[in-house]
């Protein structure tokens, strides 16, 4: 027997999203608790996946399949497809596991032709409905199925209209769409090549063909990309039986959330038209009224809506996003899914379901992209500066954020100028698919129709990008690069300030503040802790960002890179003289005018992190780094120390270095100038019996950078002992010791050097560098393409851990090192430590902790959390 690839809806469930797509899913679980919903059947992802395996051809049986849920639907609704008395009309949309919004195509009427829409005007008794549904679908066919340009459509319809003399499509009659749709025809033949199809069996293959055909669209690619969408067979597709909204002022068609997807608020949330078919909401056309207008104009309706609401969410314990058609004052529902929200929304409705006991806590926690965190960290305008500035217009808040940059009007532009480093506005009429490159590339979007669940406000919203949609006010004309907005002209170019939250718009730069977080990111911060058990440590250099990073709850620091501190004023001059005195003498006397500075640093960072960890790293970079690049720097740095300027050229020279990553740098330094950790051990230590006597517990753990060989580590141990004896401080007690692990060498060999050390911290930038074998300063020149186009690696290996290269070597390292010194504490501190992905590696390693800049330290903490959680 040929394998099911084709289930009616209500064969399905909502469990089965891999295979009938999320939509076809829901709308089979709908089906089957009593929610109204057109009937229709769904063609699976698996027949999706065989049908572009086998070189776009429908893998056996499919068709025969297709034909008997079509008959049965035809029985069902009493009328038959095609038919010149009483046709049945569907709809066929896509629908993948993972929701892509109008990534993918839809064609809505399917079914009409000359014959059919006799039968409908008959069915309906309105001649002008049948032929507009007529047009409608020929122009949808023709475009999406058959690839004709919509400006084509276009030009028919305004000429239709220019030889009658009327502006508006309303006052077309049944006669006027006749002529509409025999022109719209022409342009089938014209630019298709081939005749519009008037079979409807014809059209139903060319429609799920196309939707098929729709998986490997560019935008869909993109899309995919973009949002890491990866492992999915492909999309299904449904047919589902035609509910009109377009039948006149009792019907309707609206987009509504159970709760606000902006702020969370426990709000029916949505909008709506009268007399118009679903598309025209998404695509922006028409400024639709919000949802309770409807409870004055259909008050039946609007309580029925209420109802079902409440029932899906109740159902499906989360926030639902609704889409309904009312089709001569009856109620169809023809998709449920769960509603994108804001990091903001997202919080507030995790915490109130929880209160409310639709979820527990562990729920909760799980609800929340650790990612979207990012736009709870975002920034919002000075409320000061933006009090001056000059709003010159007001849209709707469509996703919030601060974005201030230069006006672009096209996606290729904003994709362009972003490239060359720029932070670009797309300031558009609309936005459609075809922009989202241009979308992600931007920093903000503005747009002058369209309503709170159009494209551009969906589209960023799940970008975390701030947008202001529907800016009325705006008059965007994209082809002369114009926005004339209340009198004022506009250019590419020119700046702007978008408002997400607010919807408004400001001329110029406005300064942007950081944000502040609600009582809500508090309460689920401290539901994921209760689940943690990864500890979440922050890379931070000076006592302001240990204090970000505590604020965010960082559980002391993973990583100080000491040489930070050595730029620093007065102090780049003492380590240039270190650097140029040929002895050991004058490396020394240098040396000892730094001491005190980075004694003071250390226990800036010990005050913040009182009886908290803190991760200091011995001197790392090569020291060309430290020496000036530009003759003129040369000329002044000679004259201010009063050194020859030959002197500088001579010692540049002789440091340089044709691959200084794999060169003088790390622990060699200390190796080679045992006096430069010597100085350091001594601050370090000084500075923690300093803050013992000022009542502050220091708990300083001292690194070696760039091990490869347990000899170099146990050279510089050797030297830390020796200061820690002068002083009189222990190991163990009074500080730790231990060892980056960014050379594989290192790893491979963790079972020398284990014995010797308290902690071990991959650190993943150089392990990735070297085990790979890419450059961390130039690899972005080719990574790009390697990940994106050619699939070499899933993701940029030096965002998300290589889990099947890095991450084996980290396994392997800590495997043998575990063996003989179980007691090692293990973290990380690359910048992979805040990326949830390589966290939730690292708590399946079985890490200690994990160390990431301040402000991704929540979204690790709830990575964290969510990794303990997903292996209970
Ligand atoms: C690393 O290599 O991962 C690391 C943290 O050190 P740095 O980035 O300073 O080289
Ligand atoms: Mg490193």
């Amino acid at each position: 027997m040929a394998k099911k690839w084709v289930y009616s809806f209500d064969e399905g469930k909502k469990e089965l999203k891999e295979l009938l797509g999320g939509k076809g899913a829901n709308l089979a679980e709908m089906t089957n608790i009593g929610i109204p919903v057109p009937p229709g059947f769904t063609l699976t992802t698996e027949c999706c996946d065989k049908y572009n395996q086998l070189g776009e051809k429908y893998p056996e049986g499919t068709w025969n399949q297709v034909e008997e849920k079509l008959a049965d639907l035809e029985k069902k609704m009493d009328a038959k497809l095609g038919d010149p008395e009483n046709p049945l009309l569907v709809s066929v949309r896509s629908g993948a596991a993972v929701s892509m919004p109008g990534m993918m195509d839809t064609v809505l009427n399917l079914g009409l032709n000359d014959k059919s829409v006799l039968g409908l005007a008959k069915k309906t008794g309105d001649e002008k409905f049948a032929y507009d549904a007529y047009r409608r679908f020929i122009n949808m066919f023709g475009d999406v199925v058959m690839g004709v340009e919509h400006k084509y459509f276009e030009e028919v319809l305004n000429k239709v209209k220019e030889t009658k003399g009327v502006e508006l499509d309303t006052n077309l009659d049944a006669e006027d769409w006749k002529k509409v749709c025999e022109g719209y025809k022409g342009v089938v033949k014209e630019h298709a090549g081939k005749l519009f199809p008037e079979d409807p069996k014809e059209q139903l293959k060319m429609g799920i063909d196309a939707v098929f055909g729709s998986w490997n669209s560019k935008r869909a690619i993109a899309y995919r990309r973009i949002n890491s969408i990866t492992g999915l067979l492909g999309t299904a597709v449904n047919v589902q039986t035609m509910a009109f909204g377009n039948m006149g002022e009792t019907s309707g068609t609206g987009v509504c959330f159970t709760r606000n997807p902006s702020t969370g608020e426990n709000k029916f949330y949505g909008e709506y038209l009268l007399n118009a078919q679903g598309e025209d909401i998404v695509a922006g056309i028409r400024t639709p009224q919000q949802i309770g207008e409807l409870k004055k104009q259909m008050p039946e309706i609007y309580t029925e809506l209420e109802n079902i609401y409440k029932k899906l969410e109740k159902h499906y314990k989360d926030m639902q996003d609704m889409e309904f058609t009312i089709q001569e004052a009856k109620l169809y529902i023809l998709q449920t899914r769960t509603g994108k929200r804001t990091a903001n929304a997202a919080l507030r409705i995790a915490v109130e379901m929880e209160k409310e006991g639709l979820i527990n806590k562990k729920e909760a926690v799980l609800r929340i992209d650790p990612n979207q965190l990012d736009q709870l960290l975002h920034k919002t305008l000075d409320p000061i500066a933006k009090g001056k500035s000059e709003v010159i217009a007001k849209g709707l808040p469509a996703s919030p954020g601060a974005a201030v940059g230069k006006i672009v009007f096209t996606a290729d532009r904003a994709h362009e100028l972003a490239q060359e480093g720029e932070k670009v506005v797309l300031t558009r009429t609309e936005t459609s698919p075809e922009d989202i490159e241009g979308m992600n590339a931007a920093i903000g979007i503005l747009t002058s129709t369209g309503g709170m669940t159009s494209h551009a406000a969906v589209v960023a919203r799940g970008m975390g990008k701030p947008c202001v949609a529907g800016c009325a006010d705006a008059s965007i004309d994209e082809e002369k690069g114009i926005c004339k907005i209340n009198g004022l002209e506009l250019k590419e170019g020119d700046y702007i300030t978008l408002d997400g939250a607010t919807g408004e718009v400001i001329k110029g730069q406005v300064p942007v503040v950081d944000p502040e977080l609600s009582g809500n990111f508090e309460i689920l911060m401290g539901w994921a802790d209760e689940f943690i058990k990864l500890k979440v440590k922050a890379n931070a250099d000076t006592p302001k960002d240990a204090q970000v990073a505590k604020d965010f709850g960082a559980k002391g620091i993973g990583l100080c890179r000491t040489e930070h501190m050595f730029f620093e004023g007065e102090r780049i001059k003492a380590v240039r003289e270190m650097i140029l005195s040929g002895d050991l003498e004058g490396r020394k006397k240098a040396l000892a005018k730094i001491e005190p500075m980075q004694k003071e640093d250390f226990k800036g960072l010990f005050k913040v992190m009182d009886n908290l960890p803190v991760i200091i790293r011995l001197l790392d970079p090569p020291l060309h780094e430290f020496l000036p690049k530009e003759d003129e720097d040369i000329k002044n740095m000679a004259s201010e120390m009063d050194v020859d300027e030959q002197k500088i050229r001579d010692t540049i020279s002789n440091l340089h270095e044709f691959n200084p990553m794999l060169g003088f740098r790390g622990c060699r330094l200390g190796v080679t100038y045992p006096e430069i950790s010597e100085m350091q051990a001594r601050a370090i230590l000084n500075a923690y019996l300093e803050c013992k006597e000022e009542g502050i517990k220091a708990i300083p753990w001292i690194e070696v950078p760039l091990v490869g060989n347990v000899k170099e580590y146990l050279t510089i141990k050797a030297i830390v002992d020796k200061v820690a004896k002068e002083l009189n401080v222990k190991r163990g007690e009074d500080y730790l010791i231990g060892t980056m692990i960014e050379v594989p060498r290192a790893a491979l060999t963790s079972d020398e050097i284990a014995p010797e050390v308290d902690f071990m911290s991959f650190g993943t930038n150089d392990l990735t560098q070297m085990t790979c074998g890419f450059s961390r300063d130039d690899a972005g020149k080719f990574l790009k393409p390697y990940v994106e186009e050619a699939g070499i690696y899933d993701k940029d290996p030096f965002q998300s851990i290589d889990q099947g290269g890095v991450g084996k070597i980290m396994k392997l390292c800590i495997d043998q090192a575990r063996k003989v010194n179980p007691k090692i504490e293990f973290g990380i501190c690359g910048e992979h430590g805040g990326e949830p992905d390589s966290v939730k590696f690292c708590h399946k390693l079985g890490l200690n902790d994990v160390s990431c800049s301040p402000y991704r330290v929540p979204i690790a903490r709830l990575a964290a959390a969510q990794a303990a959680l997903e292996q209970e």
